[in-house]
């Protein structure tokens, strides 16, 4: 399907690796010009030389970090007016919540819910103007399914989804969408160390713990990031203006609710 967003413009967050990578990737593929972000510049360059070789749409590259005013300034001055953009971060650290202090608490509000409302209110009026705009957030199945030693991210990504879904109600008469992609347990760097912390504190191996999260889950297998780029882009295309304040699970069938 041609997802129809050839020459639109798009800010893609985090994206020099994982879930942000493989969305930019399938972005590149359908012919969107694209900023891709991160904070290492070496990292984020390789990406970009993959995507380039894979697509032929070399992305402009900005290492930034997305949780400080500069690091989205910087964005900004690379894109000012993009039709899409695709809020991404690294995830808190997982634990348990009484070792969490008032800091750790910020830095999971910057990262998970303020970095994204700032560059959402930097670019949406913009969209609104144009009368296209694609907006989609990467917040993570713990937002339904809340994961106890994920407090961080559970509380600072049910923030953000609680402010979307007020926004995209007063936006989407002027075909501005604004959806959540929930992933599950993706094949990434993120779900490593997450499995790493979990064999910690269960006093496993990490491959025990690998593997029953694995087989617990219905598919029997971890996502693939380009599954997950997929959908990403499709929700961005035109074919979705009709999608938005969505929260749309993308876990294997882990969720074992009707809705
Ligand atoms: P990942 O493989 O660890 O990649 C994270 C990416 O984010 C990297 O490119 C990293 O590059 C960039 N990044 C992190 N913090 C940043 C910042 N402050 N500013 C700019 N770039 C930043 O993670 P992932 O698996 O793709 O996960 C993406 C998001 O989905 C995370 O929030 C994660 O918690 C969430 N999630 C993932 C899963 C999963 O199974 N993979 C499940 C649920 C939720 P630099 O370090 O160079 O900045």
């Amino acid at each position: 399907m041609d997802l129809r967003l050839r020459g639109r413009k798009a800010i893609v967050c985090a994206a020099s690796q994982g879930l942000g990578k493989a969305s930019a990737m399938t972005l590149a593929r359908e012919g969107v010009e694209l900023v891709i972000v991160a904070r290492r510049r070496d990292v984020l360059d390789s990406a970009a030389d993959e995507i380039e070789s894979a697509t032929a749409n070399r992305p402009h590259t900005v290492a930034a970090d997305v949780t400080s005013q500069e690091g989205r300034e910087a964005i900004l001055a690379a894109c000012a007016d993009p039709d899409i953009l695709i809020n991404n971060a690294g995830g808190p650290p997982p634990g348990d919540f009484r070792n969490f202090g008032r800091d750790d608490w910020i830095k999971a509000l910057d990262g998970n819910m303020l970095a994204p409302i700032a560059l959402i209110k930097a670019t949406i009026d913009g969209m609104i103007a144009r009368k296209f705009g694609r907006i989609v957030n990467i917040t993570s199945h713990a937002v339904k399914a809340p994961v106890a030693m994920l407090a961080l991210s559970n509380g600072a990504r049910t923030g953000l989804t609680g402010f979307v879904a007020g926004l995209a109600r007063s936006v989407s008469e002027h075909n501005v969408t604004v959806n959540n992609l929930l992933p599950g347990t993706f094949d990434t760097d993120r779900l490593k160390s997450n499995l790493a912390a979990l064999a910690r504190n269960s006093s496993r191996s990490v491959a025990e713990v690998t593997e029953e999260v694995r087989a617990s889950n219905p598919s029997r297998r971890f996502g693939h990031p380009d599954e997950f780029g997929a959908t990403c882009a499709f929700l961005c295309s035109t074919h979705a203006g009709y999608i938005t304040g969505q929260n749309i699970l993308i876990d294997g069938g882990a969720y074992p609710g009707t809705f």
